[in-house]
């Protein structure tokens, strides 16, 4: 089996945003925003912050961060969301959630301008990805997820035309939205949760495997057709304190004949589809 990291997808990503930024400057043009907002210490949520603001610096996007405290006022809040959303120099703003409850995050998420909701936080965009409408955003996460399949893919000179495709995770932010991109791409999706009966017959009969439950070691040599692809979003905290996917990798080595690791995998992508998505932004407004 072959391990895909992700690095070289994320360059093929950058670089193409590298370039469109170098062509707004030679235009004159004003820089793409990217506006992070973050409520509490969430140590995920600061270690996101920390690679997307990296990632903008290396694309040529300018980045803020709005860090609140976890008992900040609504009225704090709301004061200062409402000014960065009609901010007219911030192109995208990413929402780093959940945020505490007097915040109610439903309606929070509602409010961000649908042309800067670059993660796909406001139902709105989530409205256009169900009907395949291309001038919406889709979740980072999913748009990595796509991309790192098209280029194992591409590389054998196949798509995602037809394939059976099996997603273990039916979340608002990964499995469902997931589940929309896929189809967009012609193939044919099956979503599995924890009231799936036979979640090893579900899994075996796919083509490609993604594996989106948090739930370390969940797919194992059992799960797995000859020659599948795995794709591994889970993100767990192993028994040893390291980082570790949905796979059990060592079970399904000798059968899968590609898998993401973690990390390093779809996780090293998602930052510079962020980037992307910054920049749709900016192009669009
Ligand atoms: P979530 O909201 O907890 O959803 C997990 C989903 O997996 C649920 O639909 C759940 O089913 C299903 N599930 C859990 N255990 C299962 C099992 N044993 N068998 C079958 N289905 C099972 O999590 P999420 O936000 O979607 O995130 C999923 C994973 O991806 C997490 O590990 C998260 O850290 C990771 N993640 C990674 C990235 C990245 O960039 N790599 C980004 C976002 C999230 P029910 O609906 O029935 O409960």
């Amino acid at each position: 089996m072959e391990l895909i990291y992700g690095k070289d997808v994320a360059k093929i990503i950058t670089d193409s945003v590298i370039g469109k930024s170098e062509e707004l400057e030679r235009q004159g043009e004003r820089e793409a925003k990217l506006a992070i907002i973050r409520v509490g210490d969430n140590a995920g949520n600061i270690s996101y912050e920390r690679g997307a603001g990296k990632r903008m610096e290396k694309c040529g996007i300018l980045h803020e961060e709005y860090d609140f405290p976890d008992n900040v006022s609504k009225v704090e809040f709301d004061k200062a969301f409402n000014k960065i959303n009609a901010d007219e120099t911030v192109d995208g703003i990413l929402l780093l959630r959940p945020l505490p409850s007097q915040l109610d995050e439903k309606n929070v998420v509602t409010r961000i301008n649908p042309d800067k909701d670059v993660d796909c936080a406001n139902p709105l965009n989530l409205g256009k990805l169900l009907t395949g409408a291309k001038d919406g955003f889709s979740p980072c996460t999913c748009l990595a997820v796509e991309r790192v399949l098209k280029f194992i893919l591409e590389a054998r000179g196949d798509s995602l035309r037809g394939k059976n495709v099996t997603i273990v995770g039916r979340s608002a932010v990964v499995g469902r939205p997931l589940a929309l991109l896929l189809i967009n791409d012609d193939a044919t999706v099956t979503v599995c949760h924890t009231k799936t009966e036979n979640l090893a017959g579900c899994c075996k009969k796919a083509d490609i495997i993604v594996a989106a439950a948090g739930h370390a070691g969940l797919i194992t040599a059992d799960h797995v057709k000859p020659g599948a692809i795995i794709a591994d979003v889970g993100v767990n905290m192993g028994v040893d304190g390291k980082l570790v996917g949905d796979v059990d990798i060592e079970s399904v080595n000798d059968i899968a004949s590609v898998c993401t690791p973690v990390p390093g995998g779809i996780g090293a992508v998602t930052t510079s589809i962020l980037a992307m998505q910054v920049m749709k932004a900016r192009i669009k407004r």
